[in-house]
């Protein structure tokens, strides 16, 4: 078929005359000037509308107080008031119109609608799924980051950007005992870095077709669910999913896992995938990491630890035997959003094979052909679905160099023995206590002795979040409702914890009171 521009061609009678008389080059130059000027003077004009997304240096200077009043009220405040607060957001605060509105206008919303409402995820008082805090200098950071706008997925546009990730990277594969040569990728959290790691587990294991429904799974009840998530993403929704059984301290028995894959290899399927945790989110169990990696690698499966939230303990040199063989994982995945006390938007995942992960994540697109150089560092586009990303090396990094490594370690200490004090404080009241926890996740409940204990328990934690003086949320520990309190946010501190244990005894009074009473 022609094209319409050639059939124009040929049919237009005029292009005979436009041959024979060409329009004069001085006709062509007078239209073209008069054209551009009434194109410049829109452009102007529209110049004109669209510079206050750029502000001068004084206007800056005048957001960024408003922002600092802001910000400096809400930190010295921060443990006033309530750490919980169940009412739901009023959507219409947030209508987008068309007419601009003060920074003082807008911080009134934030304030109102988003920081006064739902769990004070920023405070002391979080001691409930598993909190963090948000450090103020990687606030800062991401202030920088977002300044400059540095283009963190490609090396050939932020070289920097992405040697410091790698940098970040590679300190960590040191912490874990992971080789030079495993790549990584700094992700918005756990889900990203747990799904990036078995996306390359079932790769490596070449996990497609009949054979899915003939591959198992081996993992705790506990594990995080982001991982089931995963698995249904990559297309494993039919995988057999093997749950091993658990000890006392809700860690995976290694002898469990071994006889499992005996006999799932006995009935002719293909094990391929062990997830192990290090750090339940329901208890806190660190797995026998050690045991269940060498199993693994007797049968060959894919070994991942899941350590988005207890990682980072590994730097507490009394926590630390607990990681004992974690280097044997093939991949790992981190959340220095959690103990390392970042504001939300930062996990890490480690894996050993590269081929493994780029068979699903590398990929080579021709508008990105400027990009093709092998003397540049592999790029975090390679290992991670994302191109475009944020640069989060930066609110890692900058506060790793401000504060040096030595404080993060002493908070993560100061909240193992919080942990330990809360739980020995509220034994002297009589509270019961799930099992001395690996780290810093504690359950507990009030025994009932005759009568409905988990129905106790259920409205000493909706009492505990209609006052809203702490935050605790709960979970289910074979069949049994359990208060959980998670130590995490770098700002706990111990008069936290003194309030936390007053709060919890008065409400269990008042729920007493009132089940007496009817
Ligand atoms: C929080 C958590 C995840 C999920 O990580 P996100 O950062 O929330 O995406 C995965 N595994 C464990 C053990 C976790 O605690």
């Amino acid at each position: 078929m022609q094209k319409a521009g050639a059939e124009r061609q040929l049919y237009n009678p005029f292009s005979f005359f436009k041959f024979v008389f060409p329009k004069s080059i001085l006709q062509k130059k007078l239209k073209n000037i008069y054209m551009n000027n009434s194109i410049k003077s829109r452009i102007l004009r529209l110049q004109e509308r669209s510079a206050t997304l750029d502000p001068s240096q004084e206007q800056r200077d005048d957001l960024l107080k408003d922002l600092q009043g802001y910000t400096n009220k809400f930190l010295n405040n921060i443990d006033n008031g309530k750490y919980y607060n169940s009412e739901k957001a009023n959507k219409n605060a947030f209508s987008i119109g068309t007419k601009p509105k003060l920074l003082k206008e807008i911080l009134k919303i934030y304030a109102n609608e988003v920081a006064s409402k739902g769990i004070k995820a920023a405070s002391a008082g979080h001691l409930g799924y598993i909190p963090g805090g948000g450090i103020y200098s990687s606030a800062l950071a991401d202030y920088l980051a977002d300044i400059t706008n540095e283009y963190a997925g490609i090396s050939f546009a932020s070289p920097g950007a992405v040697a410091m990730e790698q940098e970040l990277l590679d300190w960590m594969k040191g912490l874990f005992g992971f080789p030079e040569s495993a790549v990584g990728n700094l992700t918005s959290g756990g889900s990203i870095a747990n799904q990036i790691a078995l996306t390359a587990a079932r790769d490596r294991h070449g996990i497609k077709g009949a054979k899915i429904e003939q591959s198992v799974v081996y993992l705790s009840p506990q594990l995080h669910h982001c991982n089931h998530k995963a698995l249904r993403i990559i297309g494993l929704e039919d995988v057999i999913l093997r749950e091993l059984k658990l000890d006392s301290h809700s860690r995976i028995i290694a002898g469990d896992l071994a006889g499992q894959i005996q006999k799932d290899k006995e009935a002719g399927l293909n094990p391929f995938l062990v997830i192990a945790s290090a750090g339940t989110t329901d208890t806190g169990a660190v797995d026998p990491l050690k045991d269940l990696g060498e199993i693994a690698e007797e049968h060959n499966l894919w070994y991942h630890v899941d350590a988005a939230y207890g990682g980072f303990f590994i730097l507490s040199q009394e926590r630390k035997k607990l990681f004992n063989g974690i280097e044997l994982a093939d991949s790992l995945a981190v959340d220095p959003h959690k103990s390392l006390f970042l504001p939300f938007g930062l996990g890490a995942i480690l894996v050993k094979d590269k081929e493994a992960v780029f068979h699903s994540h590398h990929h080579l697109a021709n508008y990105m052909q400027d990009t093709f150089d092998d003397n540049f560092a592999i790029d975090p586009a390679d290992v991670s679905p994302e191109l475009t990303k944020h640069f989060r090396a930066l609110r890692l990094w900058l506060p790793l160099q401000l504060h040096g490594i030595e404080p993060f370690v002493a908070c993560l200490e100061e909240k193992l023995l919080l942990t330990q004090y809360f739980r020995n404080r509220l034994q002297e009241i009589g509270f019961a206590l799930g099992p001395v926890p690996d780290l810093t996740v504690s359950y507990f409940w009030w025994p009932v002795a005759n009568g409905d204990e988990n129905a106790f328990n259920k409205k000493l934690l909706k009492e505990i979040h209609q006052k809203g003086e702490i935050f605790l949320s709960s979970t289910t520990i074979n069949g049994k409702f359990v208060i959980r309190l998670a130590v995490l946010s770098f700002r706990t501190k111990l008069e936290t914890i003194d309030k936390a244990v007053s709060v919890i005894d008065k409400a269990r009074k008042k729920v007493q009171d009132s089940t007496i009473r009817s």
